[in-house]
């Protein structure tokens, strides 16, 4: 006889997807396990990010109604346009008035230690510095998985929520290595900045520089090629990226961000006169995203459910390309796989055939699958290498300028999930706005929810 499971569900990693899958799986009344490889949820994911509003519009309900660690609402895109350093044009038409706002960012670690949290007091266990480096196989079922402390651990249901490369769904073959085309190198840098400062330069905007290849600022075929800016309550993070493959080529990577970094600090003034005098660099960092992942039909080929097994966010290849929304799209796969692994383990049936359900409500969700295949982001590289600056100004109206509202591009998607969301609860409006004024008031403040200390790395 087979042995007894010890969890109803495990979920691997505890970055933004995996503590949504355990809240929703234990809220339900599932005995839940989650993993987390790192000290701290979050550690692992990526410094710091932005996080779209409709992220908080259509996830989870316990997001919205509680007060996680966010940073600064984002209510305005600038784009500069850059040449000889200097700025020859600004599109300032993408913003929303308060208590509106396009965007919040977040640090990854206290806003994953916040959802963590979450899942624990929802009655989820959570074991930090715990990898799970195995599945267990039986049959040709996923039943649990191996972790690196040698412990076999038995689940009816197994979430892979390990983010970006993962290896679990690789081993459970359901998954093959995304292809080198599809990832990106990113450098951030984290600095420190006064409230003050950082009010008085960049106020509640994010700044994007673009430039024609020849200024040598922005990676020449990189993250729709621009530099940008997100700007945190007391810091600030400047990034580009750049794909470890483009059209055959192998660039250098880590060494031409590092140029194009040098070039951009040194040259373009709104950064020398304005920004630098008022920083101090903290951290530099690398991470790799599949950025475009989702575009490639190959990729969005691969199944997300097996016998046994549900793979949500990244370890899907979720993140998004239109945006770099990864954490939407995390948070709203993780609530489908909560539901269906909860409805699977209490009809005794988690096959492939019982699970299939996630996969056709991931590809019916209203953003998920049309923010995958969105290629906006992609086709701005077009409009470098021999095109003309008109056509990149228009490519980035498009992608961060007020063309973002088009229908076919943001607006007939949020209308969509908001039709789907409404028709449930139609009292949701009066909390989203509650949850703006909320959340306004928590930046400004610096007030969230205390978190759980998980302790220093040893
Ligand atoms: C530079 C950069 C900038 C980005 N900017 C944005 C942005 O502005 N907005 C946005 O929405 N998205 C952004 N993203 C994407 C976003 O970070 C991801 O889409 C999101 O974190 C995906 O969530 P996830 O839960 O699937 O994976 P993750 O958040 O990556 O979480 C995976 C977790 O699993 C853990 N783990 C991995 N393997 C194991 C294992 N074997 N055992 C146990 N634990 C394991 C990891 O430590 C990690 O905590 C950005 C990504 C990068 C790299």
């Amino acid at each position: 006889m087979a042995p007894k499971p010890d969890y109803d569900v495990i979920v691997v990693g505890a970055g933004f997807g995996g503590p949504v899958a355990a809240h929703g799986c234990a809220s339900a009344g599932l005995d839940t396990l989650m993993l987390e490889k790192s000290v701290t949820p979050g550690d692992k994911v990526v410094s710091g990010l932005a996080i779209p509003f409709y992220a908080f519009l259509f996830g989870p309900a316990f997001i919205r109604d509680g007060n996680p660690p966010l940073e600064r609402p984002i209510r305005k895109v600038v784009n500069h346009f850059i040449k000889g350093g200097e700025t020859y044009a600004t599109d300032k038409s993408l913003w929303l008035p308060p208590p509106f706002c396009l965007t919040y960012t977040a640090y990854c670690t206290p806003m994953c230690t916040w959802l963590a949290d979450r899942a624990t007091e929802a009655g989820a266990e959570l074991r930090t510095r715990t990898a799970a480096v195995d599945v267990i196989m039986e049959g040709g079922k996923v039943k649990g998985v191996v972790t690196d402390q040698g412990e076999e651990l038995r689940a009816r249901v197994v979430i892979d929520a390990a983010g970006t490369q993962d290896g679990l769904a690789l081993k459970a073959g359901l998954r093959k290595k995304l292809p080198p085309e599809a990832i990106e190198l990113y450098m951030l840098w984290d600095y420190a900045m006064d409230k003050k400062d950082v009010d008085s330069t960049f106020g509640n905007s994010v700044e994007f520089f673009c430039a024609m290849p020849e200024e040598k600022i922005t990676a020449p075929l990189g993250y729709g090629s621009t530099f940008y800016i997100f700007v945190y309550r007391e810091s600030i993070h400047p990034g580009l990226g750049q794909f470890l493959v483009t059209e055959g080529k192998i660039p250098q990577v880590a060494n031409l961000l590092e140029e194009y970094f040098q070039n951009f600090t040194s040259t373009v003034r709104r950064w020398r006169d304005d920004i630098a005098p008022k920083l101090e660099l903290r951290a530099k960092m690398f991470d790799v995203c599949p950025i475009y992942a989702g575009l490639d039909r190959k990729v969005r080929e691969m199944p997300v459910y097996g016998d046994g097994m549900l793979i949500i966010g990244d370890a899907a290849a979720m993140e998004s390309a239109a945006f770099g929304d990864g954490v939407p799209n995390a948070w709203f796969s993780a609530a489908i796989a909560a539901e269906v692994a909860t409805q699977a383990v209490r009809s005794k049936d988690t096959s492939a055939a019982a699970l299939r359900e996630y996969d056709r409500r991931v590809k019916a969700h209203g953003i998920i699958s049309r923010s995958l295949s969105d290629t906006r982001r992609w086709d701005m590289r077009w409009a470098l290498p021999g095109n003309d600056e008109r056509e990149m100004r228009r490519r980035a109206h498009e992608l961060f300028g007020r063309g973002v509202w088009r229908y076919r591009h943001i607006t007939g998607q949020v209308l969509n999930e908001m039709k789907t969301v409404l028709a449930r609860d139609p009292m949701v409006m009066a909390k989203w706005l509650s949850m703006f004024n909320r959340f306004n008031r928590n930046c400004e403040t610096g007030y969230s929810d205390p978190l759980t200390d998980y302790g220093p790395a040893i």
